[in-house]
């Protein structure tokens, strides 16, 4: 028999992810009947609460099930002793961010707002400075007036060094993530050691990944919540959509003059941010919802970058096309790129982004390891 670890003041740990009082729980198992998207061999949200209770914190980590929660709320709405199940789920995928990250930054920036706003003003600083520094060296003057009746912003963040400036980003970041990734990997599938996995499943379920990824399909499953799947899906679609723009299509879309094909796709993107960021931010306020009752700090400062980047994204094409003001332009998007690469360097491996990839994994490792049950059976 495995010796199982306690860990008594894993709840304790838990609180500063968000988790509320798991004692209320008294394991009714309600929460679990009434989720859609529970399974036989993958039952939750009863089961991890049971286990941060106990402290069993390396059954907590290996766990698959708090990804596969799309957070409908369904579970807390039923729950007789309003122990909030679902928030708990989602405390528990902010705490396992944390467990796979192995920079330790995940676990700073979701328990300290202190970190995490430092993290933010300390990347956009360098953002700024970066800036300052290509002035007080490059040759090339900013154009400051309306010479040939446009605003010349290439010639104040030439668009080849922006490009390549987001492709270190893109490569940086992806490290990170990638190898939390592997992490993951490694707590979740390499936690039962009884049970073996024949290597041809990780090439046949792989197609899992990119399915769930792009459409979400399983939060439809969640009773009458198509509108939520909808704009969770029309959110996707605008960073999708923003994120092809920016780094592969950057020296078609930051062009100074007129528009092209790319810009309708980027009034799309746009859009669909815009949209989505103030429902999230409305949402949240009213707490209508029970996918809206509870935020976390890290919710509401992912939200308020996410609007102000789009925010200031949009001011820079109107100084730019409409106004035709030449300095308001260059001023708007220093500070939107200040926003923007703060907002990303810390969400998309460490924190709140760093979800849509764990999420469609853990869909790819529960498929996998499902098969294998079955092999096994
Ligand atoms: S969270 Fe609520 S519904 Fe779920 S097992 Fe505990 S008491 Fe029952
Ligand atoms: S929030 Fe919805 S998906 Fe998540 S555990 Fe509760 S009922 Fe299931």
């Amino acid at each position: 028999m495995n010796d199982i670890r306690i860990e008594p003041k894993l709840k304790e740990k838990l609180e500063a992810f968000g988790l509320a009082d798991n004692n209320l729980c008294f394991n009714c198992g309600n929460c679990t009947a009434v989720c859609g998207l529970t399974e036989r061999d993958l039952t939750f949200p009863r089961k991890g609460i049971r286990h941060l209770q106990l402290g069993m914190s390396e059954k907590v980590n290996q766990s698959v099930e708090p990804w596969l929660c799309y957070y409908c709320g369904d579970c807390s709405k039923t729950c007789p002793r309003e122990a909030n199940p679902a928030e708990q789920m989602m405390s528990l995928r902010r705490y396992l961010t944390s467990v796979y990250d192995w920079t330790g930054l995940s676990f700073k920036f979701y328990t300290s707002k202190l970190w995490e706003l430092g993290a933010l003003l300390f990347v956009g600083a360098i953002v700024l400075g970066l800036f300052g520094l290509y002035h007080a060296t490059s040759a090339e003057p900013i154009i400051w007036d309306l010479r040939d009746g446009y605003v010349h912003l290439n010639s104040f963040a030439p668009v080849m060094y922006v490009h390549y400036a987001d492709w270190v980003m893109a490569g940086i970041l992806s490290f990170f993530l990638l190898s939390n990734l592997f992490n993951m990997y490694l707590t979740i599938m390499r936690s039962d050691k009884s049970l073996k996995i024949p290597l041809h499943l990780y090439f046949t379920k792989i197609f899992s990944i990119p399915l769930h990824f792009a459409t979400q399909m399983r939060f439809k499953k969640c009773d009458n919540k198509i509108g939520f799947w909808f704009m969770h899906l029309f959110l996707m679609s605008g960073y999708g959509f923003m994120f092809i723009l920016v780094l592969v299509l950057l020296p078609w879309f930051q062009i100074d003059q007129g528009i092209n094909w790319t810009t309708y796709p980027g009034y799309y993107a746009t859009f669909a941010l815009l949209y989505g960021s103030i429902y999230c931010i409305i949402g949240r306020l009213r707490k209508k919802d029970e996918v809206h009752r509870y935020t976390h700090p890290s919710d509401w400062i992912f939200l308020i970058m996410l609007f102000l980047t789009t925010l200031t994204g949009i001011m820079v094409h109107v100084f730019r096309y409409y106004l035709l003001m030449p300095a308001a332009t260059y001023y708007t998007y220093a500070i939107h790129l200040a926003i923007a690469v703060p907002m990303l360097v810390v969400e998309v491996p460490f924190s709140k982004w760093a979800h849509l990839a764990f999420r469609p994994f853990a869909m790819y490792f529960a498929d996998i390891k499902k098969a294998a049950l079955a092999i096994k059976k």
